[in-house]
């Protein structure tokens, strides 16, 4: 797989659409201090479904938003878009080249888009996830960060290995089973708590219904004596 291009509009101190291709081989971005060098980083972060404001180096989503300058008036919008060919994984999904593309409001909501359609945040998650594209694995190391993968807690070590070998997605999809099963646990307190409530409720309808039955069976028993006796009578 690898990363072609990557178009950002809005984003950070992007105001105006930029465009950075990504040759085959290793690419440098250079500019001096400032000049949002890592801001592009935190544009790929942020598609490929980074969460927290600290690692985008925001205080929230929203301001991750052009904020304006002497120049330009503050975007409305941010929006980016990450190119990946030879994705080479027919057994994931069908296409070689993948578009995803965030985009982020001034009202907080956000659109994603996986090649050019509609997609879901929790669907693009798990895809990159077994696509090992992760946002907390060594995909990507920012400045100041080796140092950090050096010295992790065992537990982060452990959600890197996991994103390398591709067993994040299989631990997200266990995560989600046993959220499932909480619930379907607490459903089935409640049903056996609504069956405890109605039982009695049950037991002496059940009463009633042997009673009824019994009802008719009298019922018929006096008919048949009836016949008899008036019968016999009327011979007599
Ligand atoms: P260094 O070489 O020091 O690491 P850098 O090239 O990595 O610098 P960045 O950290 O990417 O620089 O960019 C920082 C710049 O981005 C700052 O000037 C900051 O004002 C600007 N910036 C960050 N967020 C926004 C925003 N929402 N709107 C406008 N500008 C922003
Ligand atoms: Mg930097």
């Amino acid at each position: 797989m690898h990363l072609r291009e990557i178009e950002i509009k809005g984003f950070k101190s992007f105001a105006d659409k930029v465009v950075l291709q990504f040759p085959k081989g290793i690419s440098a971005v250079v500019g001096p201090n400032g000049s949002g060098k890592s801001n592009v980083v935190d544009a790929l972060r942020w598609v490929l479904g980074e969460q927290s404001s600290k690692n985008l180096r925001t205080d929230s989503s929203v301001n991750l938003i052009f904020s304006g300058n002497e120049f330009k008036p503050a975007g409305q919008s941010a929006k980016v878009k990450l190119v990946f060919d030879e994705i080479n994984r027919p057994d994931i999904i069908d296409v070689n080249t993948l578009e995803i593309e965030k985009i982020i409001y001034k009202d907080g909501k956000t659109e994603y888009f996986l090649n050019k359609k509609d997609a879901r945040q929790k669907d693009l998650v798990e895809l990159l996830a077994s696509l090992q594209l992760g946002t907390k694995g060594l995909s990507i190391i920012s400045q100041g960060s080796i140092e950090n993968i050096l010295k992790v807690s065992p537990q982060e070590r452990k959600v890197m290995f996991e994103e390398i070998l591709g067993l994040r997605q299989l631990e997200m999809k266990k995560d989600a089973s046993e959220r499932k099963l909480q619930n379907t646990n607490t459903n089935l307190d409640k049903v056996s708590s609504l069956v405890n409530e109605i039982l009695p409720h049950f037991r002496s309808l059940k009463r009633y219904v042997s009673r009824f039955d019994k009802q008719k069976e009298y019922q018929d028993e006096l008919l048949a004596l009836s016949q008899k006796y008036f019968g016999y009578k009327h011979k007599v």
